[in-house]
């Protein structure tokens, strides 16, 4: 006998790779020009120059027994010295190299979090604001706790403050905060946090526990005109931070990212025990060595940005113009955009007919939207647009 639950996870895939697999066999069909793959947030700007630059410098002048040899298995000391340094400097936040651990991605760091913070068989609550990314779900059961997912408001996707203080029970152990965010790029002002973290400083006195706040930041970079990110630990103290280098340098391949114990979380250095357990248990220990030592010359350096810019703008535009609406985002490289029909799968049925490739919403615990990776080459926009078109004219005909 076999894991019943892996085999179903592993046979059912996530919606969003299987879209991405399809498009790979249209594309074989029909030529890549022609189709319109909106399916996966993988970045379209290649890494910027420092990039190359630093790992040609590490290849051709560190030795290679040192350079590809195991680290500690929490990450490199200078490396975690250099993260926490900039995020002092930049942020003016509370960082210690001492609390940070290296990981392959955010993905990594988010399950080696849930393991770490989640009592043993407690099956404790985590709270996440739908839309969410839907590997929190297969994260937290796998870590043995239950999501609770709390919708966020329409149509401006901001947390609903009424329902978010609703769902908090004495079960809850975390909320998983993702801003900007994926799948709407909405980003949460700072007046939003504070509300935030006002209400979990509440409910940790009144359940006289900690609640942890799980930062969520592979956008941290990606945002357009004026908009702050705050950083977390600085507002609330029980804050973990998820980070990844795969969309801010275009390197999702390459599997690297960090997660941050606030120096100021209670207890500080028995959570970092139960992360470095929980590391240890899942295998994750040692991130990639040759992407650790990157790290110190690129933090805070980013791929051209303008590129998304340029194309959220372009979409954005012409959808409104079709007849579409969406959430005006800030940041990320996605648009959610609300389905021309309930059936947002149904939806995406017909969107495939043009050979446009949306991913329905309903995996991202919010029904009846469809989200639009706009990380591609604008002239896959200025294409797709004829077929944006005519699928919106689809369904005016429809209803006649
Ligand atoms: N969290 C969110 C919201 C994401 O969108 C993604 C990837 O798309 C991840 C986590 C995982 O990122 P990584 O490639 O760093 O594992």
């Amino acid at each position: 006998m076999i894991s019943k639950k892996m085999e179903a996870l592993g046979i059912k895939k996530s919606v969003i790779r299987e879209i991405f697999e399809y498009a790979k066999v249209r594309k074989a069909q029909i030529g890549e020009e022609n189709v319109f793959d909106f399916s996966i947030g993988n970045p379209s700007v290649p890494a910027p120059e420092i990039v190359t630059k630093t790992l040609t410098r590490l290849l051709t002048e560190t030795e290679a027994t040192s350079l590809h040899g195991y680290t500690s298995a929490q990450g490199d000391a200078g490396v975690r010295a250099a993260i926490a340094d900039y995020i002092q400097k930049t942020y003016g936040a509370p960082a210690d190299a001492s609390l940070i651990y290296l990981t392959a991605g955010a993905a990594a760091a988010l399950t080696i979090a849930l393991n770490a913070v989640l009592a043993d068989g407690a099956e404790e609550e985590v709270i996440v604001f739908a839309p969410f990314f839907p590997e929190y779900k297969v994260f937290t059961e796998k870590a043995g706790g239950h999501l609770v997912p709390v919708p966020c408001s329409e149509p401006d996707f901001q947390v609903d403050f009424a329902a978010f203080e609703a769902a908090i029970t004495e079960k809850t152990k975390a909320v998983i905060v993702n801003s900007p965010n994926n799948p709407t790029g909405v980003v949460l002002s700072e007046d939003s946090i504070r509300r935030l973290c006002r209400i979990l400083y509440d409910a940790q006195a009144r359940y006289g526990h900690e609640i942890f706040l799980l930062s969520d930041e592979p956008y941290r970079e990606l945002v357009y005109g004026n908009v702050k990110v705050p950083y977390l630990t600085a507002y609330y103290d029980n804050t973990i931070v998820c980070y990844s280098f795969s969309k801010s340098l275009s390197l999702p391949g390459e599997r690297i990212g960090y997660l941050l114990v606030s120096p100021k979380a209670q207890n500080a250095q028995e959570v970092y025990a139960a992360v470095l357990g929980a590391g240890r248990a899942l295998g994750f220990v040692c991130a990639p060595s040759l992407f650790q030592y990157m790290i110190p010359d690129c933090l805070g350096k980013t791929s051209d940005l303008t590129v998304y810019k340029e194309n959220r703008a372009l979409l954005l535009e012409a959808l409104t113009r079709y007849g579409y609406s969406a959430a005006s985002p800030d940041g990320a490289f996605y648009l959610f955009v609300k389905a021309l029909e309930p059936d947002a799968c149904r939806f995406c049925e017909t969107a495939k007919k043009h050979e446009l490739l949306l991913v329905p919403s309903d995996d991202f615990g919010f029904p009846g939207y469809v989200r639009i990776a706009y990380c591609v080459k604008t002239e896959q926009i200025r294409r797709s647009l004829p077929a944006f078109q005519a699928l919106a004219a689809e369904y005016q005909n429809r209803r006649g």
